[in-house]
């Protein structure tokens, strides 16, 4: 190799170095930062890098809350546009390029796990799952995560249109009404409660409590089939600790940061030992980059039988994403 390459090997590699770590962690925040960066090893580097950040200057109060005011022009489709992909034999991706959806199909009809935007809804959701061969007028539930429009947005369209149930937290269910954002919002209907079992068909989604990212969400072991194997995955909720935008939503008198801080690592720290007790060894989340949708995906068409499926990640993994997710929300507080 010719030197003067060499040197801007040297060059490009060491300034990627420079962008790819996070500030160093000072302070008490120090060891949680330096535990989270080892449960992450390579895989879960994109939610180390999100969460193990120092916090942003602090703003002054906003005035209109994330997701208010006047709705924003839908983006035009080319900008967010992804295909629908199977997943598993009972797991179909629905989801944009930057936000996730998920289909859980059963004997029974389809459960619909975080239904996108307004304007995106038809198009990801209700055209891909028609993509794949499935009857969209069988979506039986839709699953919300959390309060949030890029998650909740198109629950009301498969509401309306489909007569599908929308399942959400009671906290989440407040927080929706709450939302000043002027998009169609699904009328209440089923409040899920911590540990609450969605049985359709032969498949039984568990709903688990885990606030933090909103006040009530909601994180869904779900069961798997590949062929003969049988999996289990975790979907964690929600994932930005949305409070440092010191949005008024989150901060408030009786629940400044540190409260939202503290309900998430104990969120994270529960889902550890659900996970570890439901066995399960594929973590899923509703934005592509932390469960390394972005390149799973494009792994799934061409992946020959008998090969490992690039979802499964086994128990340590999962722990390992649950562990940086917990340790990040200890160092919160302590930068
Ligand atoms: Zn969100």
């Amino acid at each position: 190799m010719k030197p003067c390459v060499l040197a801007l090997l040297v060059l490009l590699t060491a300034s990627a170095g420079v962008f790819a770590q996070p500030a160093p962690a000072s302070g008490g925040a120090a060891p949680h930062v330096a535990a989270a960066k080892k449960a992450a090893g390579q895989d879960h580097l994109a939610l180390f890098n999100n969460l193990c950040s120092p916090p942003p200057t602090p703003q002054p109060p906003q005035t209109a809350a994330p997701g208010g005011g006047q709705p924003p022009a839908a983006p035009s489709r080319e900008r967010w546009y992804a295909p629908p992909v199977k997943v598993f034999d009972n797991l179909y991706y629905v989801g944009m390029s930057e936000y996730s959806a998920w289909a859980v199909t059963t004997s029974s009809g389809i459960v619909v796990i975080d239904p996108l935007y307004e304007y995106s809804v038809e198009e990801e959701v209700v055209n891909g799952l028609t993509t794949l061969g499935f009857d969209p007028k069988q979506i039986r539930y839709v699953v919300v995560s959390h309060a949030h429009r890029d998650h909740v947005g198109g629950a009301a369209l498969l509401q309306e249109r489909f007569g599908a149930r929308v399942v959400m937290s009671a906290a989440d269910w407040d927080y929706l009404a709450s939302d000043p954002g002027r998009y169609p919002k699904a009328k209440k209907d089923i409040v899920a409660t911590d540990g609450y079992r969605l049985t359709i068909g032969d498949t039984t989604l568990t709903l688990h409590l885990t606030p933090g990212h909103t006040p009530g969400t909601m994180s869904t072991v779900i069961p798997l089939r590949d062929g003969a194997s049988r999996h289990t995955a975790i979907l964690w909720g929600g994932t930005g600790f949305n409070w440092r935008s010191g949005s008024p939503r989150y901060i408030q008198p009786n629940t400044p940061a540190a409260y939202w801080y503290d309900n998430y690592g104990k969120s994270a720290q529960k889902m550890r030992r659900v996970a570890g007790q439901a066995g399960a060894d594929v973590v899923l989340s509703n934005h592509p980059q932390y469960d390394n949708s972005t390149t799973r995906l494009a792994l799934m068409p061409t992946r020959g039988a008998g090969q490992p499926h690039p979802y499964v990640i086994g128990r340590d993994g999962v722990d390992r994403f649950l562990t940086v997710a917990e340790e990040c929300a200890l160092a919160g507080p302590l930068w």
